[in-house]
């Protein structure tokens, strides 16, 4: 079984919509939507739930103020500033808690109890492109990376025992957490970037991340042609960085009408962008199987 996962430096580089055409492209995998913060994977690849279950993210204090005396202790040792209110109508503010504990440690009524912060809730779904695990953070919900590996997780264990070869994972953008839970034990992983010199400095920090832990990596333009100047220096840069060259994907109105109809762009057109990223998977997909990648 062969883990690809797909990330960027930042939003909006067309992550997602690459991630549906390649689940078109891999025939049955296990698509796992780890972009937990802006998951949207589902809006094209339309998965049905199976099961849901909530995220436990931590824990959160609260008080009972039947029991609680007014001493002030926990407001005054709360470091996040989470305790407010008078006697009778004390209460913590659950975005704000961290669950430290120190409050509850602390209360000499014994009045303060930690509880389980539900942040939102995960889904095993089927997909006519095979099985999907995916989350919903609950408004300000929080995302440490352990929403992301208990996806990860899932996914792996679903292609276990259903004998899929390929997990193709829509990774968490940027360089903290999430996308370090996102691509930890991967096979490969695929960096989507475009032509622009925010592209370049932001795939400079991601192939620096990838080349720490030691995962291979490839590099694909998308909008190539909005700047091809840019597009050669950042090709350039992956081949001095380590990473090697899944191709380029033009700019192509396509993409636009395929995200309104709810479709991957593969499924909507046969040429323009979607030439370019059948010709994307034909070499991701040889170097997954081969274990190295193309130039
Ligand atoms: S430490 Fe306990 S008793 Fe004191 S104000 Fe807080 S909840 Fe009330
Ligand atoms: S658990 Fe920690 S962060 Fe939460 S209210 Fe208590 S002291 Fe503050």
């Amino acid at each position: 079984m062969k883990q690809l996962v797909v990330i960027s430096g930042k939003g909006g580089t067309g992550k997602t919509s690459l991630v549906a055409s390649l689940a078109a492209l891999a025939g049955k995998s296990v698509l796992a939507d780890c972009d937990v913060d802006a998951a949207d994977l589902h809006l094209v690849v339309r998965p049905s739930p199976v099961s849901r279950a909530e995220f436990v993210g931590g824990k959160n204090a609260i008080i009972d103020c039947e029991r609680c005396s007014d001493c002030g202790t926990c407001v005054d040792l709360c470091r996040f500033d989470a305790i407010a209110g008078e006697f009778s109508d004390r209460a913590v503010d659950p975005i704000a808690c961290e669950g430290c504990g120190v409050c509850a440690w602390f209360c000499p009524e014994q009045a303060i109890d930690l509880v389980d912060a539900i942040e939102g809730e995960w889904y095993r779904s089927e997909s006519r492109f095979g099985p999907m695990v995916h989350a919903r953070l609950n408004p300000a919900g929080e995302n440490s990376g352990k929403l992301v590996s208990l996806l990860r997780s899932e996914a792996r264990s679903t292609a276990e025992n259903r004998k899929i070869e390929t997990v193709l994972i829509d990774g968490s953008p940027g360089i903290g957490c999430p996308v370090i839970a996102s691509i930890t034990g991967a096979d490969l992983v695929l960096v989507v970037t475009e032509p622009t010199l925010s592209g370049i400095h932001d795939l400079e920090r991601v192939l620096g991340l990838t080349k720490h832990f030691g995962i291979p990596s490839m590099v694909v333009v998308n909008k190539y042609d909005i700047n091809e100047e840019n597009t050669r220096r950042i090709e350039e840069l992956a081949t001095a960085l380590g990473a090697g060259t899944a191709g380029r994907i033009r700019f192509d109105p396509a993409v636009t009408t395929a995200q309104i109809e709810g479709v991957p762009l593969v499924e909507h057109s046969d040429d323009g962008a979607a030439s370019d990223i059948d010709e994307v998977w034909r070499r991701v997909k040889w170097s997954l199987s081969a274990g190295r990648f193309l130039t």
